[in-house]
């Protein structure tokens, strides 16, 4: 049982903090932390300015797990946690939230700098200011009020804070959990803040397979006045585009846990072919992003795509070269059951007065991972979904209302 009085001071501690909250954002946006895959020199700056933070608010135990590599200035993917002993300590609650952030895109988009982050209309803006600095944030100082008050939580408190979710994750959680195979325990409560709705209703228990495919089309290049003497790469890559598109037909299943309920198959970055316009493309490079349900394998879904190149490469006489850029068979759901869906249910019902229901969702998170190893993660934010659109933002509100979804868990028994 919770005793309401206290989780009515932690609540008022946790409000006392807004602005405290809004400048530790401020000061994490300032600091991008886009991964090499991205074009990025990593997360290692943004990590000694939270860690010098988190010092300052009173968190004293850390510990890292920092991966090696050196396509970063610094050498280093830092990965690392900080916890806070609880009354029992045979489970711990833990927030895993990441330090990369996905690079801005097109700046003109944006209406203000985006690594500035400022206040307008209750909602802070910025790149990384919801994805995954609200609820980092947020469970930073759901911690921290603890702390100031001088309660002691039902259980332990772990927070971690990652490297390179937004790419392959490999360096990130991933590392984390190979290097220490006993650092999550399978009764922890293991909390992933880093999608959901708009109510903070969604509590995501189950994700669709992920597939990340690069298309080369290989053609032969020429003056563009003289189509004949050459292959056009582009217009065959092109024509494969919209061939793709019947993927969602060979593959149609629907099930209605998941948001959108049917898998999807979207053609999205486009590298650079030639710099000039008078010179037709020998070579072409795409990439799509598959979602898939997890009924479907997705080696099934790759040999579906070698038929339709083939017969690209046949029409067109080029060569289609189809490599994997990430390959993630979904693993098994989390359970609507599960203690953690039962904990978050409560605490979103308290704290926002919404029925919250266990649903699937296609984005590739980190739980994942856990769920792979047979832990009972759950992925759950109250969130306006803008993360990785221009001026991206965060109601403070939510902020502060998902710190005290944090709070009231790490209250219960
Ligand atoms: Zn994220």
């Amino acid at each position: 049982m919770i005793d309401e009085n206290i989780f009515k001071r932690i609540s008022a501690r946790i409000d006392s903090y807004r602005n405290e909250m809004i400048e530790l954002q401020r000061g994490l946006c300032a600091i991008p932390a886009v991964g090499p895959d991205n074009g990025g020199d990593g997360e290692f700056l943004k990590a000694n300015f939270l860690k010098e933070k988190l010092r300052e608010l009173g968190f004293k135990n850390f510990k890292h797990y920092d991966a090696q590599d050196n396509r970063v200035k610094s050498g280093i993917r830092p990965n690392f946690i900080t916890t806070i002993a609880g009354k029992n300590n045979s489970k711990c609650v833990w927030v895993i939230t990441h330090l990369d952030i996905v690079p801005p895109g097109e700046i003109k988009l944006w209406s203000q700098d985006p690594y500035k982050a400022y206040v307008k209309n209750g909602y802070l803006f910025g790149r990384g200011v919801e994805d995954n600095q609200q609820d980092m944030v947020a469970s930073i100082f759901a911690a921290k009020a603890f702390i100031d008050e001088g309660l002691t939580s039902s259980h332990s408190i772990g927070l971690s804070f990652v490297a390179d979710e937004e790419t392959s994750g490999q360096m990130g959680l991933y590392y984390m959990m190979t290097t220490d195979e006993e650092l999550f325990g399978h009764n922890d409560l293991i909390i992933i803040p880093d999608s959901g709705n708009h109510q903070g209703s969604l509590i995501e228990i189950a994700e669709k397979s992920m597939l990340w495919l690069s298309f080369k089309t290989i053609g032969k290049q020429c003056h563009a006045s003289k189509p004949q003497l050459g292959n056009n790469a582009f217009t065959a890559a092109s024509y494969l585009v919209t061939k793709l598109a019947k993927l969602k037909k060979t593959f149609p299943k629907f099930n209605a846990l998941y948001d959108p309920p049917t898998s999807t198959f979207e053609p999205t970055k486009k590298d650079q072919n030639v710099a000039n316009i008078n010179t037709i493309p020998g070579e072409d490079i795409f990439y799509m992003d598959c979602r898939i349900l997890p009924d479907y394998n997705l080696d099934d879904v790759i040999n579906e795509i070698k038929k339709i190149t083939a017969k690209i490469e046949k029409k067109f006489k080029v060569n289609i070269e189809i490599s994997p850029v990430h390959f993630l068979q979904s693993p098994p759901p989390t359970s609507p059951d599960a203690p953690v869906v039962l904990a978050l249910q409560e605490a979103i019902s308290h704290v926002y007065g919404v029925k919250a229901f266990a649903g699937g969702v296609g984005a590739g998170t980190l739980a994942s991972y856990f769920r792979k190893k047979g832990y009972q993660a759950a992925v759950w934010s109250k969130t306006d979904q803008n993360a990785h659109q221009a001026d991206e933002n965060c109601l403070i509100d939510n902020m502060l209302g998902d710190a005290k979804v944090f709070a009231r868990i790490f209250l219960q028994d």
